[in-house]
């Protein structure tokens, strides 16, 4: 799935089962929630914290929540993902092209 197919299947799904998008600021917050969601499982499964009874390590169905809600912004406020991602690739290359190659730190 290409990342224009996965925001019009978004778009697809919110029309015939979520009625309407939710507001811009709602879903905001919703995708700051599902970004905690996220870092509580990478504190249980990478940190010192330690899963409780009856959680589960659901890393890749937080980045897929995450993943949703950001599809839902982007299709409400019109942004092209496919084209943004292609120019903050070619910015951060422009940008970045040396400074990690010579960052000593990385190599240790
Ligand atoms: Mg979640």
């Amino acid at each position: 799935m290409t990342i224009k197919e996965a925001q019009e299947a978004v778009d697809r799904w919110i029309k015939e089962y979520g009625v309407r998008y939710f507001s811009e600021l709602t879903n905001m917050a919703v995708l700051t929630e599902e970004v905690g969601e996220l870092a509580r499982v990478i504190a249980r499964k990478y940190g010192d914290q330690s899963f409780k009874e009856g959680e589960k390590d659901n890393l890749g169905e937080e980045m897929a929540d995450i993943l949703w809600v950001l599809l839902c912004l982007a299709n409400q406020t019109g942004v092209d993902l496919t084209d943004e991602l292609q120019k903050s690739i070619e910015k951060k290359t422009q940008r970045d092209s040396l400074r990690h190659i010579h960052n000593k730190k990385l190599l240790a």
